[in-house]
């Protein structure tokens, strides 16, 4: 008889697992509080890379997250969410310049594709790049990428739904408790039970898992300029040639499709706080828009459609949590930040150790046993510099 899963969460992880349990024949129930995209994966830069990724097992993580998107790509017939046409970044102070070598260099040193050209090659890559006369070489990563995270989660979320999958919306869990035969999942007004969960929660895992008695600390996401929030501008139409990600000192930008672009300044910021929006016309938007003009040719006149602020999900370490809470094999946690790099990755994961019981290997240094329990946690450093995200 095939095994009932719930998933809790239909963001890029919820979506992912859900697939990767129904390819393997699991009958797979989404519950889901409001909407897909309804968290984080709604507000994400979607870049996908492993820049800046430490310790040495994460960045492989991290690597291994670009091979299951490109697995994936090549898996479907008709390919609308990933653009994997690299991402070009520079400095422009020699504390920068520093940075940049020593992450490049790193980089290199790890077997990471990255290369240095001159600004005339970049402007043969984005034609309306305009690169300060100052700057000689342009860092190239050319299988990094960026991901659209609603047509993302239409191919995995579709997929599942094709194998049987089915979503209960909306639907909120309240707690979780482990019985003889299973899962006991308590819902705003009800109970459901399972053969097993999984937890793709994002950064509301704290609660969910503290209800299970396991509780797994994220570094809170609603604290104003802190690592984990940031604010992204969503532009009009513009027409700008750009078809890549740039990591640059003052923006970053890639394409939104249709035009449209999503830019983001990480030193603005450090004022980004969920309990306070940004208007359209104030100065982050206004920074936003000038800094682009400064970056694009063809952007003159931008404006922004929406400014939001996103809230990153983060295990407190900062690093990926992925495996069993307890030792009976029924509730699983996946909460990570770079879930748009990592999700198909972890789905898959996740489904192979709930289904067959085989380990991977590649999750050894992430199980959330590192961090249920711990009190003295880190303050995590918030990305302020190109290449951070
Ligand atoms: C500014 C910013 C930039 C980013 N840039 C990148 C990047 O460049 N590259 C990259 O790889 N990643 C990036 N990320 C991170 C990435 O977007 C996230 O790691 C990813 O979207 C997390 O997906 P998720 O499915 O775990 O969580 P979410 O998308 O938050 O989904 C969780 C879902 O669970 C639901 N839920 C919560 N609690 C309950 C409950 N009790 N009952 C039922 N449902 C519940 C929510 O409604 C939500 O839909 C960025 C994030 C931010 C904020």
């Amino acid at each position: 008889m095939s095994k009932r899963i719930a998933v809790v969460g239909l963001g890029v992880l919820g979506a992912s697992v859900a697939r990767s349990l129904t390819l393997q024949g699991a009958e797979v129930t989404v519950f889901e509080r409001s909407a897909a995209l309804a968290g984080t994966s709604g507000t994400s830069f979607a870049w996908t890379n492993s820049h800046s990724k430490n310790p040495r097992s994460y960045h492989d993580l991290n690597v291994a997250g670009l091979a299951e998107h490109d697995a994936l790509a090549q898996n479907s017939a008709a390919q609308t969410w990933l653009v994997r046409n690299g991402n070009l970044e520079w400095a422009e102070d020699p504390t920068g310049a520093d940075r940049l070598a020593a992450s490049v260099a790193e980089l290199a040193d790890r077997g990471y594709p990255v290369e240095w050209i001159t600004p005339q090659r970049a402007r043969e890559l984005v034609p309306d790049l305009r690169v300060p006369d100052h700057v000689a070489d342009i860092a190239h990563y050319p299988t990094e990428g960026h991901v659209f995270p609603a047509l993302l989660v239409s191919r995995l979320w579709g997929e599942a739904r094709d194998h049987g999958a089915r979503l209960r919306c909306p639907e909120t869990v309240t707690g979780l408790s482990e019985t003889d035969g299973g899962v006991r999942i308590e819902l705003a007004d009800g109970v459901a039970e399972a053969d097993a969960v999984v937890l793709a929660v994002g950064r509301w895992t704290e609660a969910l898992t503290a209800s299970a008695g396991h509780r797994v600390p994220v570094a809170d996401p609603d604290a104003a300029g802190s690592a984990t929030v940031g604010m992204l501008g969503y532009t009009n139409p513009l027409p700008t040639r750009l078809d890549r990600v740039l990591t640059t000192p003052r923006l970053n930008v890639r394409p939104d499709g249709g035009g449209r672009l999503i830019v983001q300044g990480l030193d603005l910021d450090a004022d980004a706080d969920p309990a306070n929006p940004l208007a359209l016309d104030g100065y982050h938007a206004g920074q936003l828009c000038s800094r682009l003009n400064d970056l694009l040719d063809g952007t003159e006149g931008a404006r922004l459609e929406s400014l939001r602020i996103g809230q990153r999900a983060m295990p407190a370490d900062g690093l990926t949590v992925a495996g069993f809470l307890g030792d009976r094999g029924r509730i699983y946690t996946l909460c990570t930040h770079s879930g748009v790099t990592l999700g198909p990755l972890l789905g898959r994961l996740a489904a192979q150790e709930l289904l067959t019981g085989n380990t991977a290997e590649i999750l050894t240094d992430f199980r959330p046993q590192r961090l249920i329990g711990q009190t003295d946690l880190p303050t995590l450093q918030p990305a302020r510099f190109a290449g951070q995200q």
